[in-house]
This record gives C-alpha cells, sequence and structure tokens, in this order.
C-alpha cells in the first residue's frame, strides 16, 4: 500500500523514534513505520474527518490501535509535551501549506524534532521557513513516481544562523550536490515548460508582456 514516495520519506525516519505524521490520511506511512518495528510510537493527526476515520479504520485493521494514536486538529496543534515526539513527518501537501503548519505550531516543537518534509510544490517557500527560523537541512533527496517528481527535505532546529543562497533555496543544498538524473530532468522540463509559455507570450500581436518574457528568460538561464 506504501508509495515509493512515501517509502523514501520511511527511510529518513530514525530507529525507535517517537513520530506524529501531521496530515496522516490513511495513516499509511506510521503503521508502516510500526509494522517494521521502527518507530516506538506514531501519531496520525489529520484536520479532516473523512481522512481520520481512514486512519482510525487502517491502524484498527493492522492491530495498532495502541500503539498509533490518532488525532484530530489542526497541524502540530495534536502534538503534546507528554508525547515525546523526536520526529515530525509532513507529506504530500504544498510547500506552503507545509510551511504554515509549522509556522502556525512553532509553540507545539521542543526544537529537537527532526522534521521530514515532503512537499509536492513551492519547495523554495519551504526551504525559506526553514532558514528563517534556524532550522538546517540535513538532507534532501528527489525521487519520480508515477509522472510526479518529489523532493523530501530534512531538517532539525541550530542554535546557529542558517544562511543559505538564492540558488539553495530554489534547487536544494543536497540536491544541487547531489545532482541527480531525477534532479536534472525535473530541471530541464521546468526550463521547457517556461520556453512553452514564452512562445505563447511572443504570440500576441498587441501588447507583448516584454518584461514578464525577458524575467522568465532569465530564469531560464539561473535553470541551465
Ligand atoms: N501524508 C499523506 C501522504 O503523503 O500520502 C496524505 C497526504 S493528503 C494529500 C494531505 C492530507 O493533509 C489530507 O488528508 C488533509 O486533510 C491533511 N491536512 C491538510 N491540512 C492539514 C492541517 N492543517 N493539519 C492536519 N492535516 C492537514
Amino acid at each position: 500500500k506504501l508509495s515509493q514516495r512515501l517509502k523514501v520519506v520511511a527511510d529518513f525516519v530514525p530507529q525507535n523514534s517517537r513520530v506524529a505524521d501531521i496530515g496522516s490520511d490513511h495513516a499509511y506511512l506510521p503503521v508502516y513505520l510500526m509494522k517494521q518495528k521502527q518507530i516506538e510510537f506514531g501519531i496520525a493527526s489529520e484536520v479532516a474527518k473523512g481522512p481520520l476515520d481512514n486512519a482510525i479504520q487502517e491502524i484498527k485493521a493492522e492491530g495498532l490501535s495502541d500503539r498509533i494514536d490518532t488525532r484530530l486538529a489542526d497541524g502540530l496543534l495534536s502534538v503534546q509535551p507528554q508525547d515525546k515526539i523526536d520526529c515530525v513527518t509532513i507529506a504530500g501537501m504544498g510547500g506552503t501549506l507545509i510551511k504554515n503548519i509549522l509556522e502556525n505550531g512553532k509553540s507545539h516543537l521542543s526544537g529537537d524534532e527532526l522534521l521530514i518534509l515532503q512537499p509536492n510544490v513551492g519547495e523554495d517557500r519551504l526551504r525559506t521557513w526553514l532558514m528563517n527560523n534556524q532550522y538546517e537541512i540535513s538532507d534532501e533527496t528527489i525521487l519520480r513516481e508515477d509522472g510526479h517528481t518529489y523532493e523530501i527535505i530534512v531538517a532539525k532546529k541550530t542554535d546557529e544562523p542558517v544562511n543559505y543562497t538564492e540558488q539553495e533555496i530554489k534547487f536544494g543544498p543536497f540536491l544541487l550536490k547531489q545532482h541527480s538524473d531525477v534532479f536534472v530532468e525535473k530541471w530541464e522540463n521546468e526550463i521547457e515548460r517556461i520556453e512553452m509559455v514564452i512562445d505563447q507570450m511572443n504570440l500576441a500581436k498587441h501588447d507583448k508582456p516584454v518584461d514578464k518574457i525577458n524575467s522568465m528568460k532569465k530564469e531560464i538561464e539561473e535553470i541551465k
């Protein structure tokens, strides 16, 4: 049942951790982790009743109701100090939503948690939030599944100021270094997409958006 995407998220979860999976839907991730004996305790947290019911069903079917809690709450508000959570996973949402969940739930984080984040889009906005909140990216990976490209960002709070260049924010500090085939393909596709938009804009007979076209050409150069 576990997608390759969630399997790769799971691979980043340290052995014997206590995990809160925010936006868990079917709770596939905490269930898998518990069956693997990789975690000691799990919370499958959901803001919506339907997905929470999916989680409850799945956890019950796997006989794990005593070791994975289900909670209905907005984001990190489900996490309490007595849960002793040391790993937070947030997967399968936009980067802006993940960023908002972290921002709104700051007071529920001790700062010792490992964050494992899988934004579907808007990775740059999420990296900017991490930097501005003194989270250091400790690892990243990128994968392709069913025609989609997914980035996974692992981060931990630090006492030191965190600084990333614009390039690192956009492309990912580790992904830049790894320079994997999937990474190259993602950005080649992005160039193609922007070129198509430029071609469309160039078709305009009147009021051609010259500034917009130029900024898009600049973006292509940057990606190259
Ligand atoms: N994490 C699973 C995965 O990666 O396959 C499910 C992803 S699903 C597309 C996104 C889930 O996040 C939905 O079930 C939605 O209800 C939940 N969600 C959205 N905003 C949330 C919030 N603020 N707090 C908790 N869950 C949220």
